[in-house]
């Protein structure tokens, strides 16, 4: 029993199974896309429109504890940006953090219909997946914070790499996450230890440890290659945001030796500095980092574009955030969670006449503008860092649309500009084929996710129509059909139903024998004790649990 539609006469952009704009049918039963139907499904007649699968966001900060602080901080977003409910949707909360069902909804309304939550603690597990079972529409899940820990840390300090890679295993699995995360590893020691202390170098010893970024930062894209993971180590690397990272940022992708390596919001990394003068006069390095990347297929990133507005930064790393509210003068909180993670959070504005603003935005648009392979160098604002993802659309039209950029680089800090290499890139406009691959197809195949980003049999019935404009900030602000597994929920640009999406997670194997290692820590460290910290399976009422290369692919769902 379910239910088939077939979708005519749309153009079909489909790059994972080489559809450039072909008319053709997309047939769709129970869920998912098949071959063909009846004759007698339900049609809609898609045409002098665009059909594509549904977006896939591989990076963005929607759930969990540090997000929720976020919300609280800023009331009077809440205030300003009142989400109504309607027949089919429930109420909620905007501005640059939204709600959990404005979240869903909202991404909806863009046509995306998975987002990955990219920094949570293993003790804010549960909190995050209670809040991600309240984000409608949308699939998603998370990453889990790996790179500070102080266990895994003592492990590797003392060799013990099959331990390290058992405990690795072990608490992916027991918080359901869905990749190893490291933000700016080995700084939350020196930060715990020292006034507002960082660490600036790949080979810098981390305190009170035998140890290096360098060895942490290997060992982990090793154990994550050897565990099969379907998505890489989601790597924030070190000295996001201080000028002239771009060296620590090609050294990290050189330490992955031709092993998979994910650099997200690359943008922020990817600094140079004026020779001579002082450390806060950023340039742009893009070129460089665009041709490591361009030329190792072993290593892919997400841009983290910066737009101009509001944005609220929320980080896992503390010594960023206390450097951020240097500049921005406005509330700010700093939190540590026990030994597993910092956090900071400030609400940030971009400005396009502020020198440094400007010259991320331009950066953010280099990185997509030299990019040879649009599959490796994917979208994202890193939301709602460098933007919410509500200005997708209007990032879309900035890459698609040279006369546009044009007018906008008019308007922002010139020096900035000169400082940057994006008036050298100009001619370049992405088609609507390439940004089906950076916003769909692309990181669902970085994700490793073989159901979406794609229409071909077989592929979760995640599907967005667009009416096609030459305005292409309009045309992808509201599609005209989002359907999700199947269901039709945005007919006519309006809701007509509401949707659960499903909670995606990894369970990689473990040797049990490694908890004989792990609890001892837990019982003289932690808050918690060591057999109320594994997540339980009731927590994910509807999810679905993504292979490893080792484990064969569940029956269905
Ligand atoms: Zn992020």
């Amino acid at each position: 029993m379910g239910s088939s539609l077939r979708i005519v006469n749309g153009r079909v952009f489909d790059p994972a199974n080489g559809v450039n704009g072909a008319v053709r049918d997309v047939c769709i039963q129970d869920g998912r896309i098949v071959a063909d139907v009846p004759a007698d499904a339900k049609k809609i007649d898609a045409r002098g429109q665009v059909v594509m699968p549904g977006g896939v966001d591989i990076h963005c900060h929607i759930a969990g504890p540090k997000v929720n602080l976020a919300r609280k901080v800023q009331p009077e977003d809440h205030r300003l940006d009142v989400h109504p409910r309607t027949r089919f949707t429930r109420s909620g909360t905007g501005g640059t953090v939204p709600s959990t069902f404005a979240t869903g909804y909202r991404y909806a309304t863009l046509g995306y219909t998975s987002a990955m939550e990219a920094a949570v603690t293993p003790l804010g597990a549960r909190h995050t997946l209670e809040e991600l079972h309240d984000t409608p529409v949308i699939d998603k899940g998370f990453f889990v914070l790996m790179g500070n820990n102080v266990l895994l840390y003592r492990l590797l300090q003392e060799g013990r790499r099959e331990e390290f890679r058992q405990a690795l295993a072990w608490w992916i699995s027991v918080t359901k996450a869905y990749a190893p995360k490291l933000v700016n590893p080995g700084a939350d020691e020196m930060w715990k230890g020292h006034r507002n202390a960082n660490i600036t170098a790949l080979d810098q010893k981390i305190d009170s440890f035998d140890l290096t970024p360098r060895r942490v930062i290997a060992a982990f894209i090793e154990a994550a290659n050897d565990l099969g993971l379907p998505h890489p180590v989601h790597i924030h690397c070190n000295n996001l945001g201080h000028s002239g990272n771009f060296e620590t940022t090609l050294e990290t992708m050189r330490v992955a030796e031709g092993r998979r390596a994910h650099i997200t919001h690359i943008q922020f990394h990817s600094y140079g500095s004026v020779a001579g003068k002082s450390r806060d006069n950023p340039t742009s390095r893009a070129r460089d980092i665009s041709e490591f990347v361009n030329t190792h297929p072993n290593i892919s990133a997400d841009v983290g574009a910066v737009m101009f507005g509001r944005s609220t930064s929320m980080t896992a790393d503390a010594p960023l955030a206390y450097m951020l509210r240097q500049f921005s003068h406005g509330k700010w909180v700093n939190a540590d969670t026990e030994h597993e993670s910092g956090c900071g959070i400030i609400p940030f504005t971009y400005q396009d006449r502020n020198y440094t603003n400007a010259l991320q935005w331009a950066i953010g648009l280099e990185l997509f503008l030299l990019s040879q392979d649009p599959w490796r160098m994917v979208f994202s604002t890193d939301h709602p860092n460098g933007g919410s993802f509500m200005s997708y659309p209007r990032l879309i039209r900035l890459l698609m649309d040279r006369e546009f950029r044009k007018e906008q680089m008019a308007k922002v800090n010139q020096r900035a500009l000169e400082h940057s290499g994006l008036r050298d890139c100009q001619q370049r406009e992405y088609s609507l084929y390439e940004i089906a691959i950076i916003t769909r197809a692309g990181p669902a195949r970085l994700l490793g996710l073989a159901q979406k980003g794609h229409l071909g049999p077989g592929a979760d019935a995640d599907v967005t129509i667009y009416d096609e404009d030459d305005d292409k900030e309009r045309m992808f602000s509201t599609p005209r059909y989002v359907i999700k597994d199947g269901e039709l929920i945005i007919e006519d640009h309006e809701f007509r139903a509401d949707h659960e999406g499903r909670i995606i997670h990894v369970a990689p194997d473990y040797d049990p024998d490694i908890e004989r290692v792990i609890e001892p820590f837990f019982e003289e460290f932690y808050t918690i004790r060591f057999a109320n910290y594994p997540v339980a399976d009731r927590y994910i009422r509807h999810g679905q649990v993504v292979p490893t290369a080792g484990q064969s692919a569940p029956a269905g769902r």
